[in-house]
């Protein structure tokens, strides 16, 4: 079957002639890939900053936001059966037998970094036409999903950050209203943050680089999200027009703007960083400034990275939420579908919101 992969040390992407995969024991299940979507972590990769060949291998298959339709399950597989959509979880646990995290099913919190990731971390990715993986790790999706779910694994970011915030600000049980919150970014990540905010009740603005009009400032504000551009407005600025904001949700993995924003965070608020961050120039920080800020204004800051089973579940509940309170919206985020062999050229592609590789549409 035909497989795309990046190969190693050369970092060139090819789509592969692999073996058919096949299962290895009674709790496996048989996939066939229907769509990946390729994001900033992919283009890391393809960069040189992040990724891994599975152990005794020159390349790695690609793709980790993935939604697939099961073809075949084990002996011992409960709840799935052929025919059935499926969304796969990334992170798979460190085998140590000191890791809290990982043995306690929260590999997203691993301590010993030897975890692995499909598609980017020493195990192979889903851009292939079929792979095969433990139930344990695939969330069933409902059928009426079937244009959306790849976005599923992108939601997991913010439904964990969301997880670890609502924790934090059990702090403040008097707070009757979340309040407002401002959105970093206004890719895919940002823009589905952006809507689970609005889920979990914050009045959400989205704070990014492209002035208006743009197609990401549109989608944003058809969800009734305004869409401020930081090259027309100051964080000064914007603090003035805002008032303080209880969560900064950050999205963009630029440093700059992310502590910047710091000047936005009202007392007792919490400012979230999900974007890894790109190659920049070292930021000159204030210190005294970001740590009073913190101390005397009881701020959080924290980031976070992956998500859990949990964290999935969530993520397709919400997205049957968003799709019936914001009806097409969802589907718009995914501005173009292209074929496997293209998956270079999408990580390099200008424009457009979310893209996705697509296996059927484009069927060999
Ligand atoms: C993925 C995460 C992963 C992270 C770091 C992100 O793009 O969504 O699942 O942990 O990259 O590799």
């Amino acid at each position: 079957m035909k497989a795309v992969a990046i190969m190693f040390p050369s970092r060139e992407v090819r789509v592969l002639d692999v073996p058919e995969p096949r299962l290895h024991s009674p709790t496996e299940v048989k996939v066939r890939t229907l769509e990946v979507g390729v994001c900033g972590t992919d283009q890391e990769i393809l960069n040189g900053h992040h990724g891994e060949a599975p152990k005794g291998e020159d390349h790695l298959v690609l793709g980790h936001e993935c939604l697939g339709e099961v073809m075949e399950v084990g002996a011992h597989v409960q709840g799935l059966k052929p025919g059935d959509l499926v969304v796969p979880r990334v992170r798979r646990p460190c085998p140590h037998t000191h890791c809290p995290a990982c043995r306690h099913g929260h590999p997203d919190f691993c301590v010993t970094g030897d975890y692995t990731e499909r598609g980017i971390q020493g195990a192979h990715g889903f851009c292939s036409e079929h792979f095969v993986e433990d139930a344990a790790y695939l969330h069933k999706a409902d059928d009426s999903l079937r244009g959306v779910a790849v976005l599923t694994e992108p939601l997991t970011i913010a439904e964990k950050g969301l997880r670890e915030l609502a924790h934090i600000q059990s702090r403040l049980p008097w707070k009757v209203s979340p309040g407002k919150a401002l959105v970093l970014g206004a890719g895919p990540v940002a823009q589905l943050g952006a809507m689970a905010l609005m889920r979990a009740g914050f009045d959400v603005t989205a704070y990014s680089r492209s002035p208006k009009p743009n197609e990401k400032a549109a989608a944003s504000e058809a969800v009734g999200v305004p869409y401020i551009s930081s090259k027309e407005v100051t964080v000064e600025a914007l603090k003035k027009q805002l008032g303080g904001v209880a969560v900064i949700y950050e999205a963009t993995g630029a440093s700059k703007v992310a502590f910047d924003s710091l000047q936005v965070l009202e007392e007792n608020g919490v400012l979230i960083f999900t974007g890894v961050p790109g190659r920049e120039e070292p930021l000159e920080l204030d210190g005294e400034q970001v740590l009073g800020r913190l101390v005397l204004g009881n701020r959080v800051m924290f980031g976070t990275v992956n998500a859990a089973d949990s964290d999935f579940r969530e993520a397709l509940e919400d997205l049957a939420r968003f799709r019936a309170r914001w009806p097409g919206r969802v589907e718009a985020l995914i501005t173009q579908r292209h074929p496997p062999s293209e998956f270079a050229k999408v990580v390099e592609a200008k424009g457009g919101i979310k893209h996705v590789i697509s296996f059927q549409e484009h069927a060999r």
